[in-house]
């Protein structure tokens, strides 16, 4: 189906964004159009003014803080997270998660902002972000302000950032001697996720975050150990959608088993 019309604007600083973004109601940030083009070829969003993000460069930067932090821009592609030297020195993880995400033309054009600020129950990261407590820096008129992922997934589809803002980096701690894990069950090969789950595990402690069970990444921590950690997946009392892939009692039993999963390899 073919696009409704619609504005476009291609700012060329991070200052001009947010004023497109603050002086239109309908206007949207376009990042690699994965999931914004698909819905709107769909009818399910009608955007009057798409600000395409392509063009700032400073939104694509990936770097390693002076505390050894990994701070990734909102516009870094999941293959330009795969193929950098500082996510693989920092958190390799977020490379293995981002590999792992559809098909090669998905990840060179899907970024990781889009993918968090979609914040599709299925997606991959915002599991992963909830597990290695990511912080999130968003603009808008008034300026920027940080959210930590507890805080920042608030529903499908519905994130921290407003109307009028932009989220510009993404901010992961060092590791600090912690370790990381991701499983998933999916529709076949590289599919959507039926149910995933990350984990970090530091000193035989776990924080797990528990993806396509509920509107947003459900947090649980636990001793990291198999028995612990799916007691603890039972104790959290998630009461997971029912759908054509699975059924909500095979969901919550796949819960428990990417759980555990996830903790092992990330005690592995
Ligand atoms: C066939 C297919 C299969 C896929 N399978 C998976 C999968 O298994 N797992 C998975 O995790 N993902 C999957 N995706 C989604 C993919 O990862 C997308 O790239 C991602 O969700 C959206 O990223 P994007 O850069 O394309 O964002 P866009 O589509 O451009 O934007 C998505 C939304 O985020 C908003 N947005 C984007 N950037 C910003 C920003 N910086 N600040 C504020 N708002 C912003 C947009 O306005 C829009 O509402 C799939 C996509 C396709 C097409």
């Amino acid at each position: 189906m073919l696009l409704a019309p619609v504005e476009y604007a291609r700012p060329s600083s991070l200052a001009e964004a947010v004023r497109l973004l603050g002086a239109y109601d309908g206007a949207r940030p376009l990042a690699g159009g994965q999931t914004l083009t698909n819905v709107m070829k769909a009818r399910a969003a009608a955007p009057d003014v798409l600000v395409d993000l392509n063009g700032l460069a400073e939104l694509r930067a990936v770097s390693r803080t002076d505390d050894g932090a990994l701070e990734l821009g909102a516009m870094a592609t999941l293959t330009e997270l795969t193929r950098s030297n500082e996510v693989a020195e920092v958190r390799p993880i977020v490379a293995q998660v981002a590999s792992q995400i559809a098909d090669v033309q998905v990840r060179n054009r899907g970024t990781i902002g889009g993918n968090i600020c979609s914040n599709d129950p299925t997606n991959h990261f915002p599991p992963l972000m909830a597990a290695l407590g990511a912080t999130m820096t968003v603009r808008g008129a008034d300026g920027e302000r940080t959210v930590g992922a507890d805080d920042f997934f608030l529903g499908v589809y519905m994130t921290a950032v407003g109307p009028g803002e932009l989220l510009t980096k993404i901010s992961i701690p060092a590791a600090g001697g912690a370790r990381d894990g991701f499983a998933s069950v999916t529709i076949g090969s590289d599919g959507t996720c039926i149910v995933n789950a990350a984990a970090t595990v530091q000193e035989g402690q776990a924080r797990v975050a528990l993806g396509c069970v509920a509107a947003v990444p459900q947090v649980l921590t636990s001793a990291a150990d198999e028995a612990a950690v799916r007691q603890s997946v039972q104790a959290a009392n998630i009461d997971p959608p029912s759908d054509v892939h699975a059924s909500a009692e095979y969901r919550g039993h796949l819960a428990e088993l990417v759980a555990a999963r996830a903790v092992a390899e990330a005690s592995a």
